[in-house]
C-alpha cells in the first residue's frame, strides 16, 4: 500500500467541475490581474476570518516581507521570531534590512516560547512574528501583552494555519498583521503561488497594498518604491473554490490527527498535543530517537514522510553570519533531531492511518494493531 505524503491531484478531481468553469470564466473575461475574482476572494476571505483587510499578494514570503515594511520596520531595526521556522519567515526580516533575532520553541507547541521573549527585546526591536507553526497558533495572549507593554508590532506567520481559530478568533486576527501562504501544499492552497495579508488598522491596510503594487494608486503615479506582489485573477478564482471547503478539510485533518494519537499512544514515540484549544493539522509531527532509521523504513514499506525542519534557522548556512553559536537554541535543535512529519491531507482514509501505525509499530517493534493482546 502506497501512502503519499499528501495528495493535490485528489482535491482537484473531487471539485474538478467548480475549478475548471471558474479558471475558465476568468479566461473568458481574461482579466488576469486584479480582475474582479481578486476582490471577490478577497471579502469572503475577510469574512471567513472576520477581519476589515485582506490584501492578495503573490506569496506567503512576500506577505512577510509587505507587513514589515508596512510596519516601516527596515535596517537598524531588530524582529523577534522563532528558530524553528521555514526560512521564507527569517528572509522576509533580513529583506527589508532589520535584523533577525531568535528565541526558542516551547517543546510541547513547537511554537515560539512566549517566557523567552522578553530577555530578547532591545532599544531597537521593533515587531515580534509568530509562526503557527504545524496548524497550531502560538501562545498569542502572552505575546500581544508583551509587544504591548513595549509598543511593538506583532506580525502573524499563519502560513500554516489557515482557519485555527485562537480564543474565539480566527489566528492571522488577533495581532497587528496576519500573513497566508496559498502554496499548493498549505492548507488553504492555490494552483500555484499566492499568499494573503490580513489586518483590522485601515493605514497597514493602505500601505501593504501600495507597497504591493509598486508603489502607486494611480496607474504610473508612483508615490513611494514599492513592488510587484499581487494576486492574479486564476489563483483568487481557485481559492474561493477552496475557501467554502476549508473548514470541512480541516476538521478532516483533526479527525485524523485524532485518530493517528489514538493509534500512536503508548508507542515509544512522542505524539504532538494541542496547547491551545485548536489546530488545524497543516503537518503531524511526531519524534522518534531513531527519526531518519524510522523514516527509511516508513519509506521502504511504501510511505512518504517529511522533516519540517531538519535545521534550525540559526544552524542553517544561510545564517551562519548571524553568529549565532550550537546550543543556543536546546529545544529547536533537539527537535529538528528527532521529528517526523507522518502523511496528513484531508483526503487520508483510516485504512492508511492504520498502515502508517502499523508500520511505525514494526519499526519499534511492538505488537502490530492487528496482532495486538
Ligand atoms: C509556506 C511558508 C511561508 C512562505 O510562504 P510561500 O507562499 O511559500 O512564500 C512562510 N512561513 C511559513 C511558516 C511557511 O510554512
Amino acid at each position: 500500500m502506497q501512502v503519499p505524503f499528501l495528495d493535490l491531484q485528489m482535491q482537484y478531481q473531487q471539485h474538478k467541475h467548480e475549478f475548471d468553469a471558474c479558471m475558465q470564466a476568468v479566461l473568458d473575461t481574461s482579466s488576469y490581474i486584479q480582475g474582479p475574482a481578486v476582490g471577490q476572494f478577497e471579502r469572503k476571505f475577510g469574512e471567513y476570518l472576520g477581519v476589515n483587510h485582506v490584501a492578495g499578494v503573490a506569496n506567503g514570503t512576500d506577505a512577510l516581507y509587505l507587513s514589515l515594511r508596512a510596519c516601516g520596520i527596515g535596517p537598524g531595526d531588530e524582529v523577534i521570531t522563532a528558530a524553528n521556522t521555514f526560512l521564507a519567515t527569517t528572509e522576509a526580516i533580513s529583506a527589508t534590512g532589520a535584523t533577525i533575532v531568535l528565541v526558542d520553541a516551547d517543546p510541547t507547541s513547537y511554537t515560539i516560547d512566549p517566557y523567552l521573549i522578553e530577555s530578547a527585546i532591545t532599544a531597537r526591536t521593533r515587531a515580534i512574528l509568530p509562526v503557527h507553526l504545524y496548524g497550531q497558533p502560538a501562545a498569542l495572549d502572552p505575546i500581544v501583552a508583551i509587544a504591548r507593554k513595549h509598543k511593538l508590532r506583532v506580525i502573524e506567520d499563519a502560513c500554516q494555519a489557515h482557519g485555527a481559530w485562537y480564543h474565539g478568533q480566527r489566528v492571522g486576527t488577533v495581532g497587528d498583521i496576519g500573513c497566508f501562504s496559498c502554496y499548493p501544499g498549505k492548507n488553504l492552497g492555490a494552483f500555484g503561488d499566492a499568499g494573503i495579508v490580513v489586518t483590522n488598522d485601515d493605514a497597514l491596510n493602505d500601505r501593504i497594498r501600495l507597497l504591493a503594487n509598486h508603489g502607486s494608486r494611480t496607474k504610473y503615479v508612483h508615490e513611494i518604491e514599492g513592488w510587484n506582489s499581487r494576486l492574479d485573477s486564476l489563483q483568487a478564482a481557485v481559492l474561493s473554490v477552496k475557501l467554502a471547503q476549508l473548514d470541512k478539510w480541516n476538521a478532516r485533518r483533526c479527525q485524523h490527527a485524532e485518530r493517528y494519537r489514538e493509534l500512536l499512544s503508548g508507542l515509544p514515540i512522542k505524539i504532538p498535543h494541542v496547547v491551545n484549544e485548536s489546530h488545524v493539522w497543516h503537518l503531524f509531527v511526531v519524534e522518534a530517537e531513531d527519526r531518519d532509521g524510522l523514516a527509511k523504513h516508513l519509506a521502504d514499506n511504501g510511505i512518504a514522510t517529511g522533516i519540517h525542519y531538519p535545521l534550525p534557522i540559526h544552524l542553517l548556512p544561510a545564517y551562519a553570519h548571524l553568529a549565532y553559536k550550537r546550543g543556543a537554541f536546546p529545544v529547536s535543535e533537539q527537535a529538528a533531531q528527532k521529528i517526523l512529519s507522518l502523511p496528513m491531507f484531508p483526503e487520508l482514509t483510516d485504512d492508511l492511518i492504520v498502515n502508517v501505525v502499523d508500520s511505525i509499530s514494526e519499526f519499534l517493534a511492538v505488537p502490530r494493531l492487528g496482532c495486538a493482546s
